[in-house]
């Protein structure tokens, strides 16, 4: 069953449970300055679970386009990494505004798995979790629906434990909250990996591929929790994952439509190796750098612009590691509005718009991504024990428009870390100098051109600067 299909499998089976169908909103939330990108299907309907707004439903069904890659939701650096996530997925979710509850929630997310006019996956693949207080939950997977003990795990109780899943949902500090139920698919045997709630959890044998949560309390800034008058639910399943398992594969990587733009950019690259964890990389980044400037991101270096900055620079970064010579992310825009433009019309309308940004992105990168790999290569040769410096951190960054995140992947992929204390030292010192040349007027392009055969192309002024620091020290 291809991925499309499985879209709109989905879709018609809410709506024949009396759910309308809401179209995806745009990457950019339009109902929250403080949420950096659209990370679940809920997010456009906040206002709808808080009672802030009306609308002409109590019941929608929804296929959300979501970013994971800043803010609290970060799979940036799990791309490459694990078989499940990516920086740009799709969110199928039902949701109820005060309208059904637990019961009907789990007896359609059941439904639809597991009946054969569905999905019908063998309902003994299939491992739930609760939350660990919510007997009633427990109760409704166990006797109604006729999921075993052995294959039902409680989360909540270990909380503490380094390993603990969290199976309870809020929507902030205060405001609706309540527990979680989880899905889970046992990918077999021959897949590291232990149950959900076990230590070995972060495998890819057992995946979560759906959570509902049940926004059942209100939580006052005390902390006191009363019960909601109307309680709802959001719901949300991963399209790629539950492709993955309808596919009969054992990684997102390995579905109809990653497989198709894998191949495009092996083509592109002239690789050969389709099995290059590169390749994937580059696969996962097209599809978030693609979506966000169709959006209206633009590469920038504060804010939004600049994490669709830093995901472009990965991947140029991973495409020089396959040997490309020239721009050549650009032209996977063409092979994705293949791929997803009968969902998202807007990537084909936008085509063009679409590879202009990205390659201007990319060529103004490649005047120093060469160089600054030179650099870092050297530096390496002469690296005594597990940390780059500082201030090679400090020098790619300034003057190589490498992100530090960027250089930490670098790292990574030869078991190194980064010393971000030198960095910040570095950084520091370097604001200083601009701070006392500023005093005698002078001019601050010609100080920040440190190494006058390169371009600058890290931040443009020291506001901007600021925020990206900031940025990098909250993780987002
Ligand atoms: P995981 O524990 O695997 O990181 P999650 O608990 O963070 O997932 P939720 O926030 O519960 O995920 O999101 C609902 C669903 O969205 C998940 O069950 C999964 O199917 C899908 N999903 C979440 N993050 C990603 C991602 N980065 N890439 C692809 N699918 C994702
Ligand atoms: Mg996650
Ligand atoms: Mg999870
Ligand atoms: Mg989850």
């Amino acid at each position: 069953m291809k991925s499309a299909a499985i879209r709109e499998a989905f879709i018609r089976y809410f709506e024949n449970q009396a759910h309308t169908q809401v179209a995806s909103s745009s990457l950019v939330p339009g109902n929250d300055p403080t949420l950096l990108f659209t990370n679940a299907g809920m997010v456009q309907f906040k206002d709808a679970f808080l009672g802030r707004e009306k609308r002409g439903y109590v019941r929608a069904v929804s296929s959300q386009r979501c970013v994971r890659a800043g803010g609290k939701h970060n799979d940036l650096e799990n791309v490459g990494y694990t078989a499940r996530h990516h920086t740009f997925f799709e969110m199928l979710g039902n949701f109820s505004f005060g309208d059904y509850f637990k019961h009907d929630a789990i007896k359609f997310a059941w439904e639809f798995l597991t009946s054969p006019e569905w999905m019908a996956i063998p309902a003994e693949k299939l491992w739930v979790t609760v939350y660990a207080e919510d007997e009633e939950a427990y109760q409704i997977w166990n006797e109604q629906m006729g999921v075993p003990a052995e294959r039902m795990v409680r989360i909540g109780d270990n909380k503490g434990e380094k390993y603990a899943s969290d199976n309870f949902w809020s929507m902030g500090d205060t405001g609706p909250c309540g527990p979680c139920t989880e899905i889970f698919y046992d990918h077999g045997a021959d897949v590291a990996g232990g149950p959900p709630g076990s230590p070995d959890e972060d495998g890819d044998r057992y995946i979560e591929i759906w959570n509902n949560v049940f926004m059942q309390f209100n939580r006052d800034a005390d902390g006191t929790m009363t019960p909601l008058p109307a309680p709802s639910v959001d719901t949300g399943m991963g399209l790629e994952r539950i492709s993955a398992v309808m596919q009969g594969v054992h990684s997102n990587y390995e579905i109809d439509l990653f497989q198709n733009l894998i191949k495009a950019t092996a083509a592109v690259l002239n690789v050969s190796d389709t099995e290059h964890t590169s390749l994937r990389v580059i696969a996962d980044h097209i599809r978030s750098c693609a979506f966000l400037v169709s959006d209206g991101v633009i590469p920038s270096n504060e804010g939004r612009g600049y994490v669709l900055r830093r995901i472009i620079r990965r991947a140029a970064r991973h495409g020089n590691k396959l040997g490309a010579e020239a721009a050549f992310f650009y032209k996977l825009v063409a092979p994705l509005a293949v791929e997803m433009g009968e969902a998202y019309p807007e990537l084909v309308t936008r085509q063009a718009q679409i590879e202009k940004v990205l390659l201007q992105e990319e060529e103004q990168f490649a005047k120093t991504l060469d160089q600054g790999m030179k650099i870092l290569e050297q530096d390496l040769q002469g690296l005594n024990g597990t940390q780059i410096p500082g201030d090679t951190v400090f020098r790619l960054y300034d003057t190589y428009g490498f992100p530090v995140d960027l250089t930490a992947d670098i790292a990574r992929e030869q078991g190194l870390s980064l010393d971000m204390d030198g960095f910040e030292q570095a950084m520091n010192a370097q604001r200083e100098r601009a701070r006392s040349a500023s005093n005698f007027k002078v001019d601050l392009s010609s100080e920040l051109n440190i190494d006058g055969e390169t371009e600058f192309c890290g931040y443009q002024n020291l506001a901007e600067e600021g925020a990206v620091v900031a940025l990098l020290q909250d993780g987002q």
